[in-house]
């Protein structure tokens, strides 16, 4: 195997171990933890939700057990929002607050008489005066206050029948103080009847008590749903919109009370301690007592009330639509719903998760940086070795040529065969010529290799271009008169001078134009020129030769480069002569550039910078 495509193989395997597999085994470990983190997270949750949800469970239960204790002291009144009815409860029966003033009149035949007897005065007879002595009699007779009531009502119409407003109105004030109210057949409180008697042509302070003495009537009193339409009603005439929103709830609670009844055998059977969910929005029924007691109570709670009442956990929040997923209270409260936002242990775990992800994108983006670096140096050095070996065949190509000539003379002229002096002197010549170029390759490399590592020193001084060309031409004249190249130079004499390493710039120089030379066809023709551009001195070396190709121009003056030669042609080199220029001018502050096309000859140009003082 090559040796490069060993170290690319070591390489590969070094950064597999080194980064690759760590990255892998630390990821694996960061996706589990995120999973094991993830799961635990959601198993906490459920645990806190239900934690939550049994703590509202117990708190509700609480507090119902308070309002059973209050209604079974008879302390719950219609006040008590939370209540929504309380009625009686015996042998399997429902006796609603209404139906025992039913149960009243039904018993007292004395009282029915007279009440009778001044009915029939008043609308038969059409005698208020009497009516009214008979009504008084019945107020007398009454034994109940829903009978007092009665008599009073009909009082109310006796003496309005006569004429005697003040009086009617007196009647009417003292039946709405009746506290609590006493109530008809029908659920409905007598003050109601006598309200509406009142409000025809009452005065705004008259209203006003009127109001007051039925707002007073709704908190009393427990209102069936024809007094709760009623109360919605009278409530609507007088412009009482928030006794109206009241009542006119209430009326519509009130209509499931048709199928209370079809429950109360569940109720029973949840026991004395029970409570069941009935009808929306949510009422829970319970009982007072023991199964037998005779004044047992169905007590009916309105569930939203007692829920607004308990404090819940930041997040959570009572859901009686039942339309999110939230956790159910469990029996006996079916339709009672807990929704529980996700809690802010959940978000730190968040957060946590979040860095784990960051850390596993960093882990993979500096693995994939690693791995795009290994390639590239993996790439730069198989190009490095690969110019190396160009180097060292090409330098050691280069070295064979004056090194053969050199001892080829040197033999020649050691036979001593050679008798003319013209002829010594040339192979002399020679000799001196073929060292020169051996010196200047070693030179070549040499500078290179300094100028690489920074070590090159330059002398600037204030320099004649011109001379600089003159001494770069001076050096190679012997090659171009040898190759029979026709050399013009044409320096602009008003070029100043500028501040340079003059030996330098003539190596410069003359690299350019020894790869004139080299890569030079059939016409051999140089042109050197000397120009002033602005704030640069600019030398051109123009050849008529091979020409570069567009795509080449940027490589050519890489270290060790060399271009492909049109039909497999040998020049020798070693692909350091443009390095070394484009070294030389940068030092100078300038810079080296190229314009060539194929077979049609290249210009190379040297920009060098014109001081201030020039
Ligand atoms: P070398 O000449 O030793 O190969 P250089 O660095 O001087 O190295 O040149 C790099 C390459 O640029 C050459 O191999 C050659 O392909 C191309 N080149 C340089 N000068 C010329 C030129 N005047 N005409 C055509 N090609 C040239």
């Amino acid at each position: 195997m090559p040796a490069r495509l060993l170290v690319a193989h070591r390489q590969t395997l070094l950064f597999l171990g080194a980064v690759v597999v760590p990255s892998a085994v630390l990821m694996a470990l960061g996706i589990r933890t995120i999973r094991q983190d993830e799961e635990l997270r959601l198993k906490r949750r459920s645990e806190e939700r239900l934690r939550i949800v049994e703590l509202a469970r117990q708190e509700l239960l609480a507090r119902l057990e308070g309002v059973r204790l209050r209604a079974t002291a008879g302390q719950v009144t219609p006040r008590d929002r939370a209540v929504g009815m309380l009625a009686r409860f015996a042998s399997g029966r429902l006796m609603m607050p209404w139906e025992t003033a039913v149960a009243d009149r039904e018993a007292d035949g004395a009282f029915q008489g007279a009440l009778q007897q001044a009915e029939r005065q008043l609308h038969q007879l059409r005698d208020p005066v009497g009516a009214s002595a008979q009504a008084r009699a019945a107020a007398l007779k009454a034994r109940t206050r829903a009978q007092r009531a009665r008599a009073d009502l009909l009082l109310a119409a006796c003496l309005s029948a006569q004429g005697h407003q003040k009086a009617t109105r007196d009647v009417v004030r003292g039946l709405l103080r009746l506290n609590p109210q006493p109530v008809d057949e029908f659920g409905v409180p007598y003050a109601f009847y006598a309200t509406q008697r009142l409000l025809e042509g009452a005065s705004s302070a008259e209203q006003r008590e009127v109001l007051e003495g039925l707002s007073q009537a709704l908190e009393t009193t427990w209102l069936s749903p024809v007094a709760a339409h009623m109360a919605a009603d009278l409530s609507a005439r007088l412009g009482a919109a928030g006794l109206h929103e009241v009542a006119a709830q209430h009326a519509s609670e009130l209509e499931r009370l048709a199928d209370l009844p079809s429950v109360l055998p569940t109720l029973e059977k949840a026991g004395p301690q029970g409570w069941i969910s009935f009808g929306k929005p949510p009422w829970l029924l319970g009982l007072t007592g023991q199964p037998g007691d005779p004044d047992r109570l169905l007590i009916a709670v309105r569930a939203q009330e007692l829920l607004a009442a308990i404090r819940l956990p930041v997040g959570a929040r009572w859901d009686l639509g039942g339309t999110t997923d939230a956790t159910p209270l469990g029996e006996p409260f079916s339709g009672l719903r807990l929704a529980i936002l996700p809690d802010p242990v959940g978000n730190r775990n968040g957060s946590g998760r979040l860095f784990f992800v960051a850390a596993l994108l960093l882990v993979v983006s500096v693995a994939a940086f690693s791995a795009w670096l290994l390639n590239r140096d993996v790439r730069r050095e198989a190009r490095l070795a690969r110019l190396r070996s160009q180097f060292v065949s090409s330098v050691s190509h280069e070295l064979r040529t004056p090194i053969s000539t050199i001892r080829t003379c040197a033999e020649l002229l050691d036979m001593g065969r050679i008798g003319d002096t013209r002829q010594v002197s040339e192979y002399l010549r020679a000799i001196i010529g073929e060292s020169d170029r051996l010196s200047r390759l070693v030179d070549g490399v040499l500078d290179f290799a300094r100028t690489e590592q920074g070590e090159r020193a330059y002398h600037f001084q204030s320099v004649s271009l011109a001379d600089v060309i003159q001494s770069a031409v001076r050096e190679l004249e012997y090659q171009l008169a040898q190759g029979g190249f026709d050399l013009r130079i044409d320096a602009d004499p008003e070029v100043p001078d500028v501040r340079a390493d003059p030996e330098a710039l003539a190596q410069a120089v003359g690299n350019l134009l020894s790869n004139a030379m080299k890569y030079s066809g059939e016409r051999r023709q140089i042109e050197v020129s000397l120009r002033r551009d602005g704030r640069h001195a600019v030398v051109r070396v123009r050849d008529h030769g091979i020409g570069i190709a567009p795509e080449e121009h940027a490589r050519i003056f890489e270290g060790f480069y060399r271009a492909p030669l049109p039909d497999g042609r040998e020049v020798p080199g070693a692909g350091l002569g443009l390095t070394i220029v484009d070294q030389i001018v940068k030092a100078h502050g300038g810079q080296v550039t190229v314009e060539s096309q194929p077979g049609q000859g290249s210009t190379f140009s040297l920009w060098l910078p014109i001081s201030e003082q020039s």
